[in-house]
């Protein structure tokens, strides 16, 4: 591993995983956002053999492995090549991430512009590592709210679209190929008009090329997968967007799923699963009003080295009975949400602190509390609030 793998504050892959509090971080970009049952059950093992056997699916649709130790991420990533998970060629990993509506069928615009886009990814310049692009040309746009920089969608007319993200209006294209020509393009101006310095698309202020002009809306936003059956199979949520391999093996087994669509919701589309084989599967959710769909708690004690309490079973215990939103972090490094919590529970020295609005590194109103009291406290601040 080179000393850049070390670095922080750039999005980790395989090539370049991340030293966290429990070890590296090893993402895998599921090809297609898509995983063959082969590939996933492969996965998990590569996630027990490997690392802690916790396996997370990120806000961009990744699944990342926990807890893998340096000695062991040769070999890991041996397996992983082996078995078609990591392209082979590092620079591969450098080329921005595509995330595809998860719904897509074969030979549908998504998945075309997916097939003629990779080929093109070469030729784009390098971008800044955290740039991606969004692909979610059905009839109804899914992906507006993830993370990306360009988009493929349609206009609520059906005309096909490309949208720089931040952008009310995108720049209608008469097919999926000048779609793709067009994304290739704007990659080339981004980079030409000093997009390097901004980093991200939103934040780019330069006016858009005299080729791309701003003319119409993309369609209103559909809802994203809503958990149970659906159309190509099921769908199931990820408490606290993290899953084990164990619970993963057995949800593939028992339903003899033949494959799984990720996306960046905490929700996972097993294929070809029917009616009764989705109506419950164990550490999985099924419930849309589960409020481990929403709340945030990293991996905490026996997982992370950092920690010294226990986070997941807490947060099990917290959710539901908490309004608004939660963070429970095993320490002051805020791993799972970098963002203020209304309520934030911060571990240390075995014990929580309780911050208001704020981040598991900001100033707490109570500290020292054990779950006991935290509970009571909790209790009492609901209270209050009647
Ligand atoms: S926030 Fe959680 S995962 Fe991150 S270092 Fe602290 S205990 Fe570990």
């Amino acid at each position: 591993m080179t000393s850049e793998a070390r670095i922080k504050g750039w999005c980790p892959g395989a090539w370049r995983p991340m030293a966290t509090g429990d070890g590296l971080l090893v993402r895998v970009r599921p090809p297609l956002g898509r995983l063959s049952r082969a590939q996933l059950l492969a996965l998990c093992d590569a996630s027990e053999a490997f690392g802690s056997g916790l396996i997370e699916l990120t806000s961009r649709a990744n699944l990342q492995l926990r807890g893998v130790s340096e000695a062991g991420w040769p070999e890991l990533m041996a397996f992983l090549v082996e078995q078609a998970l990591v392209d082979p060629d590092p620079e591969v990993e450098r080329q921005p991430q595509l995330l595809l509506a998860p719904d897509w069928h074969v030979g549908d615009a998504t998945h075309e512009a997916a097939h003629l886009l990779l080929a093109r990814l070469a030729e784009m310049p390098p971008l800044p590592a955290k740039m991606g692009i969004v692909l979610d040309a059905g009839p109804l746009p899914v992906l507006g709210e993830a993370s990306a920089d360009f988009r493929l969608e349609q206009s609520a007319s059906g005309a096909l679209l490309v949208r720089a993200d931040g952008r009310a209006l995108g720049t209608p294209v008469d097919s999926v190929a000048a779609g793709v020509e067009h994304l290739v393009r704007l990659a080339h101006w981004f980079i030409e008009s000093g997009g390097r310095e901004s980093g991200r698309m939103r934040r780019h202020r330069a006016p858009m090329p005299g080729w791309a002009p701003a003319l119409m809306p993309p369609a209103q936003a559909d809802d994203r997968l809503t958990l149970g059956t659906h159309p190509q199979g099921a769908v199931f949520g990820l408490p606290f967007g993290r899953t084990t391999a164990s619970v993963l093996r057995a949800a593939f087994e028992s339903t003899m799923a033949t494959a799984v669509r990720v996306t960046p919701w905490r929700r996972l589309l097993l294929e070809n699963v029917g009616q009764a084989a989705a109506a419950s599967i164990e550490g999985l959710l099924n419930d849309e009003s589960d409020a481990r769909l929403s709340m945030q708690a990293c991996p905490g004690a026996p997982y992370c080295d950092q920690a010294s309490v226990e986070t997941l079973g807490l947060a099990e215990r917290l959710a539901g009975r908490v309004e608004g939103s939660v963070h429970v972090s095993g320490c002051a490094k805020g791993c799972a949400y970098q963002k203020p919590a209304e309520l934030c529970l911060t571990g240390r020295a075995g014990r929580f602190d309780l911050i208001l609005g704020g981040r598991a590194d900001d100033t707490p109103i109570a500290t020292g509390l054990t779950e006991t009291e935290l509970e009571d406290y909790l209790e009492n601040l609901n209270a209050s609030r009647l």
